[in-house]
């Protein structure tokens, strides 16, 4: 057997970003980008009000009322003025450039407008009123860094640097290829003895969370032939997940199905519950991995071997899930040897810590386990359980059950 992280070495070892491509800015949403972006311009580009009012020389307002004269009328979008002498002021309205001479803005409401002639009513301090160019980023600014995502304020940022395409990481291509004669599609009837397959849907959902491209394949029957001819139409990808058939049961036929294919394989076991049997490997460009087909182990192994890989592949600088620290609040027995990965729901405590308690059986078929949980309990190998109060880690699978059903802005 060997542990976890030497596992998860192993399937890491050797993962590249994949190659960028070019794409419009509107369709880059939740794509990660390829390159760090360096800012073309200075964004606020010229020095501009932040009000409606008159752009004057601070200078000039030490006594006031003050009246100036307007020389000028700077609407947004139109041209800095020409430059404003002693004793002048520029009418101005939000995001107008402010014209040279001038060093504040003193808002509308701080006036008494007349003819060609403006009282101010208070005195201005030097820079009021105004965003400096380059504020907001600096003229070569690194503004993005490769590999972060592209979410609504990512977005609007490449926007107004004037960006209209954006160098995205392609997206990884996975494969999914249910096997077993016991496996139907919801929809289909039912015979005795059949099941209807679960781990197309959930492994799908998986991948498409973790930012690639999912691509079903739909359920190999158990024999050799079939599987081969079904491994054979998963191509081209970039990885190639199988579920079930690899335990050592008579209709177990992925393993030798991979080989005869010319797949690449290792198999080994790896100390932890659920997911102890895990055949890796490659076949051509892809990279493999034959998950369990119990559904519980099947959705962990994902989350443990396969997707770190695809978040690498997405140039992720973060390719983990959180882990944070919890409580358990009730005893969990257990022997030394294998890690546990123990499905929990997580709460926070009148004192702020996180409680975390498990999903009711954790049987690795039993997948409502699963969609209650937030996260996975992580027992260390060599823990011998704990007591309620025990500290254990939790890796996050979820966030959003913090989401608040009231504001709870806590004022
Ligand atoms: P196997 O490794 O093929 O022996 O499968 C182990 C267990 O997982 C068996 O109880 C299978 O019926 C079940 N199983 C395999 N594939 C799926 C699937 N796609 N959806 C739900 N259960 C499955
Ligand atoms: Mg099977």
């Amino acid at each position: 057997m060997i542990q976890v992280e030497e596992a998860l070495e192993r399937v890491m070892q050797g993962v590249e970003p994949l190659p960028p491509r070019s794409m419009p800015l509107a369709q880059a949403h939740g794509r990660q980008l390829a390159a760090p972006v360096h800012s073309p311009r200075a964004i606020p580009p010229l020095d501009n009000s932040a009000m409606d009012g008159f752009a004057l020389r601070s200078a000039d307002t030490r006594r006031v009322p003050a009246r100036l004269s307007v020389v000028a009328f700077t609407p947004a979008g139109s041209p800095p003025a020409a430059a404003i002498e002693a004793g002048q002021a520029v009418r101005i309205m939000t995001g107008a450039p402010v014209p040279p001479g001038a060093d504040a803005v003193v808002r509308i409401e701080d006036t008494q407008p007349r003819d060609q002639q403006v009282d101010i009513l208070v005195s201005a301090q030097s820079g009021q009123c105004i965003r400096s160019a380059g504020e907001d980023i600096a003229l070569g600014q690194r503004v993005l860094t490769a590999g972060c995502t592209l979410q609504a304020a990512q977005l609007g940022v490449l926007a107004s640097m004037g960006q209209a395409q954006v160098q995205v990481v392609r997206r990884p291509r996975v494969a999914i290829l249910s096997t077993g004669d016991e496996i139907v599609r919801p929809g289909e009837p039912l015979s005795a003895g059949q099941i209807y397959g679960s781990n197309g849907y959930t492994l799908q959902a998986l991948v498409r969370e973790a930012g690639a491209v999912a691509l079903d394949r739909g359920v190999a029957p158990d024999d050799l032939d079939s599987t081969r001819a079904a491994l054979r139409a998963c191509q081209p990808c970039d990885i190639l997940l199988t579920t079930g058939g690899v335990s050592v049961g008579d209709h177990d036929w992925v393993r030798s199905a991979l080989q005869e294919e010319g797949a690449d394989l290792q198999a080994w076991k790896v100390a932890v519950k659920p997911g102890k049997p895990v055949a890796f490997g490659r076949l051509g460009g892809c990279r493999i991995f034959a998950l369990a087909g119990n559904p519980v182990s099947c959705m962990v192994g994902f989350y443990q071997w396969v997707r770190p890989v695809i978040r690498a592949m997405l140039r992720d600088p973060r390719p983990y899930l959180p882990v944070i620290d919890a409580l358990a609040t009730e005893r969990i027995a257990k022997r030394p040897g294998r890690a546990w990965l123990e499905r929990a729901q997580l709460e926070r405590s009148a004192d702020g810590s996180w409680l975390a308690t498990r999903t009711g059986t954790q049987s690795s078929g039993a997948l409502s386990s699963m969609a209650h949980a937030h996260g996975l309990l992580l027992l260390r190998g060599d823990s011998t359980g704990v007591e309620p109060g025990s500290r254990v880690r939790v890796m996050v699978l979820d966030w959003s059950f913090l989401a608040g059903q009231s504001p709870d802005y806590g004022w």
